[in-house]
């Protein structure tokens, strides 16, 4: 018999040094984080009859720092989760995008599709993020509020991981094993560091900054997005958005790419303040009706962290660097990222000897690869491009006189077509398969 041979229906030993654990402390998954990627892989694996333990170091409801917008793409997996969006819930809806760049504005509406639904929504996260945990839960995953996560616990032998220690509120450090553990822990992914994986600097990095101000625009039936984001007399890549909270607020913020040569010297707080201050007065953008601090934090984009399978570590959502690179959409992403890992889980678990459940964790890759490579891949040549002023003007004066590229360009940068859709699909999926997708 060899070691790939032994079959794994116990946990792991326990490592000979280090906090104690009890039966509680372990399971068949271990999730480190209860955000949108963490909770959707949770669910799916709970589902399943997976026993998820999820270990996460904030108590709901929590804030988290965002823009509050879901595309399509993110309603529709909410929907796929059986959560109900409708209004009565407190989801605010939206028909699409409103455009505002080179002096001109123009309403795209999300586009009909099989695939999707033809709508938006807009939810604050402290919201969001408990429902979709206490939907987890309520599938059957266990749920530990005021853990945080320290560091993995390591197989001794082969280095691989088998656990993480972590310290409940108030508690010394533990120890918490599993088969295998999914790092959802974020855009800094801790644990993810401490297993020796890095974000890349070949990838694409945003840095985005939110706050919230009472204002008469706060039950939009748009979100907003605003091309027009100056640096003296550099257009920079970036937008601005103003999304209406439904609740006399709007979510008003900004993001910028790492492409950009002001990335990393811009004082974000006083961009937001400068392009607020051009806007009319009676939106009520100003300084009095702030009710939140301004906020801000990165958004890795386009695969930022690989491989997101690294001795027995799973990464999922921000933690692998999954946010769109086109539009800096994240939750969508966390969530989508979430399910096809949790179907990879439970096919895996579902295989009698360590070697065939390593084959099946191991295709995880590939499977995010399938999903989102190409298209990832072809927005990794769009941030470089429009990290050039020059360009990025001429695109924005170009495009906002033209309807039909405007409609084009919605597609593309939320990731919205059907397979075998109309001209505009086909493009879109074509340019994907072209765009050249190294690991
Ligand atoms: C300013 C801004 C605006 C944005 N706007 C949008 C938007 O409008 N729409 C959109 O789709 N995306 C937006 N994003 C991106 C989006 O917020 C992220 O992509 C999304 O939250 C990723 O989900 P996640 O579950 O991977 O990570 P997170 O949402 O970051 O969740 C990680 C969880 O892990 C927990 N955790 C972390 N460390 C530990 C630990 N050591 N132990 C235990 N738990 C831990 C955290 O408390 C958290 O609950 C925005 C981002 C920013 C910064």
């Amino acid at each position: 018999m060899t070691e790939h041979d032994i079959p794994i229906s116990q946990p792991s030993a326990l490592p000979s040094a280090g906090p104690s654990a009890g039966p509680a402390d372990a399971a068949d998954v271990i999730i480190v984080g209860a955000g949108p990627a963490g909770s959707t892989t949770a669910f799916y694996c709970a589902q399943a009859g997976i026993d998820v333990l999820v270990l996460e170091k904030s108590r709901f409801p929590r804030e988290k720092v965002c823009g509050d917008g879901l595309t399509p793409r993110a309603v529709k997996a909410l929907v796929g989760m059986g959560i109900s969006v409708g209004e009565q819930d407190g989801w605010v809806r939206n028909k699409g995008l409103r455009v505002i760049g080179a002096g001109k504005r123009m309403e795209l509406a999300w586009p009909e599709l099989a695939s999707y639904p033809g709508y938006g929504l807009v939810r604050g996260r402290t919201d969001l993020d408990q429902t979709l945990a206490r939907r987890a839960e309520k599938a059957g995953a266990r749920l530990q509020e005021g853990v945080t996560v320290t560091g993995p616990v390591l197989d001794e032998r082969t280095g691989r991981i088998i656990g993480v220690t972590a310290r409940p509120d108030g508690e010394g450090e533990r120890a918490y094993h599993a088969r295998v553990i999914v790092a959802a822990d974020g855009n800094s992914s801790r644990l993810s560091v401490a297993m020796g994986l890095r974000k890349r600097d070949d990838r694409p990095l945003g840095v985005a900054v939110r706050t919230y101000y009472q204002t008469p625009r706060h039950d939009d039936d748009y979100l907003e997005s605003w091309l027009d984001l100056w640096d003296g007399d550099r257009l920079l890549p970036g937008y601005g958005w103003i999304f209406g909270m439904g609740d006399g607020t709007s979510n008003v913020g900004l993001g910028l790419l790492n492409t950009s040569a002001a990335f990393g010297h811009t004082d974000y707080h006083a961009l937001l303040r400068r392009w607020l201050n051009g806007m009319p007065a009676e939106w009520g953008f100003v300084e009095e009706n702030r009710t939140q601090p301004i906020r801000g934090a990165a958004l890795p984009m386009g695969f930022n962290r690989t491989p997101c399978y690294y001795n027995g570590l799973l990464l999922a959502g921000d933690a692998g660097g999954l946010v769109n690179p086109f539009n800096g959409e994240g939750i969508a992403y966390a969530m989508e990222s979430g399910e096809i890992l949790a179907r990879t889980i439970v096919q895996a678990l579902a295989r009698a000897r360590r070697a065939e459940t390593e084959r099946v964790l191991a295709g995880y890759p590939q499977a995010l690869s399938d999903a989102y490579g190409g298209y990832y891949a072809l927005g990794r040549q769009f941030v470089k491009l429009i990290g050039r002023p020059g360009l990025m003007r001429f695109a924005t004066r170009h495009s906002m006189s033209r309807p039909a590229l405007m409609r084009f360009a919605l597609k593309l940068l939320a990731n919205l077509t059907d397979p075998r859709g109309d001209a505009a699909d086909r493009l879109v999926n074509g340019l994907t398969k072209l765009a050249p997708n190294p690991e």
